[in-house]
């Protein structure tokens, strides 16, 4: 029921969430009207009059919208993971556009803030335990880092940080054999987890200048059933990825390390694009190996495998460039 619900929408979706502006909640600074598909953007023009420019989605939540609405709108493209299908939930946007915020939360999380990664699991343990009766569920998780191109364990006990390969095997799909996959059966155990995450992740965001938002990670949920009287089996996985922030890094002002984080975050956020956009066009060449990310991600992407491009934009004045960007990225992906 949940698949063909979602399958009305089709398989690529892309979703705008506008950041309240800081301190004014009511305030949208640069984005005009907020539809349920559409905003619209207000920019400067040269005769001085405001021109707006409309962009559409097939969702948008404005700056009021809470965490609790934004899961129950993608409650089903979780769900369908438990009857076997792949989902790639991705937050896009510039740092500080509020993907950590859409994804994990705030920084003082409460029941009410926490964001999608925990209402997932928590929703699919609550899910399981209704169907228990006809399908016994495993579910496991891992959490990977990418960072210039090279894929950490964020589960990792000794913080060994050490490099890891992707690998495509004909029985398992493409896995990465040396991350943690750790069972877990209770939002106790997620929280346990994602806090280890958490502080791998901000070891190795000191190695980058204290820049998490550097790096993509991936939050991977990967679902095992049996049937209990057929004994038919299902697998599903869904990916949970706070991208690295896409702003521009202006090339004359930065060297060294940070010249070539830059480079990676671009061209691993360009193969994203090319990716979701030659899918949506039907493309019958999809371009997976010129990122890691879509590398990792290639079982995720495309065939039955469900999409959902959550791209993030910021309202103030001085984002407008970056806004227009991240539009533009969404426009390129979408099907709408
Ligand atoms: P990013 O991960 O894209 O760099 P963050 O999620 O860290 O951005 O968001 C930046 C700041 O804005 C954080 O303090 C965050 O809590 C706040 N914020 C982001 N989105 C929202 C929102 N929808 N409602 C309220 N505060 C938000
Ligand atoms: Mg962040």
């Amino acid at each position: 029921l949940y698949n063909q619900m979602q399958d009305l929408k089709g398989n690529i979706r892309v979703y705008c969430r506008v950041r309240p502006l800081k301190g004014q909640a009511n305030n949208h600074g640069i984005v005009g009207n907020v539809e349920e598909e559409s905003i619209s953007l207000i920019m400067p023009s040269k005769n001085g009059k405001e021109v707006k420019k409309i962009f559409t989605f097939n969702k948008v939540f404005g700056p009021s919208a809470t965490q609790v609405e934004v899961f129950s709108d993608i409650q089903p493209l979780i769900r369908s993971v438990l009857d076997g299908f792949n989902v790639c939930i991705f937050a896009y946007g510039q740092t500080g556009s509020g993907k950590t915020h859409t994804m994990s939360g705030p920084d003082n999380i409460t029941e009410e803030t926490v964001g999608v990664n925990y209402r997932a699991l928590s929703d699919l343990f609550n899910l399981s335990e209704q169907r228990k009766d006809r399908i016994h569920y495993d579910i496991s998780v891992q959490m990977l880092e990418i960072y210039n191109e090279q894929v950490r364990d964020l589960l990792m006990i000794d913080a060994s940080n050490k490099r890891l390969e992707i690998r495509n095997s004909s029985h398992n799909g493409i896995n990465v054999p040396d991350a943690n996959l750790v069972p877990v059966s209770s939002t106790a155990d997620v929280l346990n987890l994602m806090n280890l995450g958490q502080r791998n992740r901000a070891v190795s965001a000191t190695a980058m200048n204290n820049q998490s938002s550097r790096s993509h990670s991936c939050l991977t949920v990967h679902v095992q059933g049996r049937e209990l009287t057929s004994g038919n089996s299902l697998r599903g996985c869904i990916h949970l990825v706070d991208l690295a922030g896409s702003e521009r890094v202006d090339k004359s002002e930065v060297i060294g390390d940070r010249l070539k984080e830059a480079q990676h975050i671009n061209k691993s956020l360009s193969a994203l694009g090319d990716v979701i956009a030659s899918l949506a066009q039907k493309q019958p060449h999809v371009p997976y190996r010129n990122s890691k990310l879509t590398q990792l991600l290639q079982d995720s992407l495309g065939g039955q495998a469900k999409t959902l491009m959550f791209v993030h934009i910021s309202p103030e004045p001085e984002a407008l460039g970056e806004t227009i960007s991240t539009l533009k990225f969404a426009e390129r992906v979408s099907t709408v």
